[in-house]
């Protein structure tokens, strides 16, 4: 059904019981980014035919038309963020991590504007029992002025459930592929930062981890396969299947791609630990130990697979210079060994890929792995973290070329 001069003939559509492709009618209705301002967009895909005027009118909610003020309906994007950090990156009433943006007081249908004060957090359930008059607005404004005076202490993190309910679970970072066998994904000085733990038993699948900015602050955690924000975060944000932490304008921490059942996706990492620091992007990684604050050593190993786990494999492990030269010792002689003339770098079926003076080891207690090439060298941080995140496939050129 063509649209004529510029508008969907909807009286035809009508004659024949059947409404224009509905792509078109969202074409020629402002529907768009491009369109009016007024009229706001609709980011959801429109597929399908509408067959009655009464879908159209149904539809219609999601044009974004203005209410009765000439309000759009959608918020802009610093007042939305303003409404987070007030709301503390969780529903006001029950801290679900999952929330809409909403008008309390008055409605949206009746305000003038989308005024921080008067629009909170609120996930699904809570805002159907304020519609459906189970709780009051004033419980609403309460809550709300609670969460965004109280100190971290008295009031709970944004928390939402993860999906591990077929037993696997698997955390993919750095463009590392290994064994759901291989339990420690990151482990410092035999603490796991980020571990696994597929099904087994009784026991149910799941990842524990804790993650850190630049600065050694939490971002957030999982624990129990329940994912928890922090509070203290300048913006946590939950769009569609991912979580995204800034540490301020501009500068993303973290960010998590949930793929359910049991995966998540590590996009962006960028975390300090202590004296280690971790680059991650989802195709490539880099591992640093600091000299000072801004000189850091880094090393990366191109591990095409790590198989054959033992108990207390890592994939990527931090230690010292003594644990590494320790553990090369222990597996000398017992398989295929090959190693820098200075000895400083080697790999070993079981010891994995240690680079022994910064106290590295990725692939440990991994009795098979492919490696395609590593590197290592003294660089900047923000040099190291440029090349992680714009150009993951040059991260061990970059660092070799930087090597001395
Ligand atoms: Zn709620």
């Amino acid at each position: 059904m063509a649209p004529m001069d510029g508008r969907t003939d909807l009286s035809a559509g009508q004659s024949d019981g059947h409404f224009p492709d509905f792509s078109t009618f969202a074409a020629t209705s402002g529907c768009t980014r491009d369109g009016n301002a007024r009229e706001g967009y609709c980011e959801n895909s429109h597929i399908g035919t509408v067959s009655s005027l009464e879908s159209i009118k149904r539809l219609s909610g999601c044009f974004s038309m203005p209410n009765k003020y000439g309000l759009p309906r959608d918020i802009p994007d610093p007042v939305k963020r303003q409404i987070r950090q007030r709301s503390k990156f969780g529903c006001v009433i029950c801290r679900a991590g999952i929330y809409e943006y909403e008008h309390i007081d008055p409605e949206y249908g009746d305000a003038e504007s989308h005024d921080p004060d008067r629009i909170c957090c609120l996930c699904t359930a809570c805002h159907a029992k304020v519609t459906r008059g189970h709780f009051s607005k004033d419980y609403v404004r309460k809550k709300y002025k609670e969460v965004e005076s109280s100190n971290k202490l008295d009031v709970p993190p944004p928390f939402d459930d993860l999906d591990f309910h077929d037993g696997k679970a698997e955390l993919k970072i750095g463009g590392i592929s290994y064994d759901p066998g291989v339990a420690n994904v990151v482990t410092y000085h035999g603490n796991a930062i980020f571990s696994i733990c597929p099904s087994s038993g009784s026991d149910t699948a799941g990842i524990n981890a804790v993650f850190l900015d630049d600065e050694g602050d939490q971002t957030l955690r999982i624990s129990d396969n329940i994912w928890y924000g922090a509070l203290d975060a300048w913006d946590t944000e939950v769009i569609g299947r991912r979580i995204k932490v800034r540490k301020k304008k501009g500068a993303l921490a973290l960010v998590l791609r949930l793929e359910p059942p049991g995966k998540i996706v590590i996009e962006k990492l960028d975390m300090r630990v202590s004296d280690a620091h971790i680059l991650a992007s989802e195709r490539s990684y880099a591992v640093g130990r600091y000299i000072n604050n801004s000189k850091v050593n880094w090393f990366h190993a191109n591990i095409v697979h790590m198989g054959a786990p033992l108990p207390g494999a890592s994939a990527i492990e931090f230690l010292t210079y003594f644990e590494a030269e320790w553990r090369d010792q222990k597996w000398n002689g017992r398989g295929k060994r090959l190693a820098t003339a200075d000895g400083m770098i080697a790999m070993q079926t079981g010891l994995g890929v240690a680079h022994k003076p910064m106290g590295v080891v990725v692939g440990a207690n991994c009795l098979k792995f492919g490696m395609a090439s590593f590197a290592c060298g003294l660089l900047e941080l923000k040099a190291m973290r440029r090349v992680v995140f714009r150009q993951p496939d040059r991260v061990a050129e970059f660092i070799g070329k930087g090597a001395r």
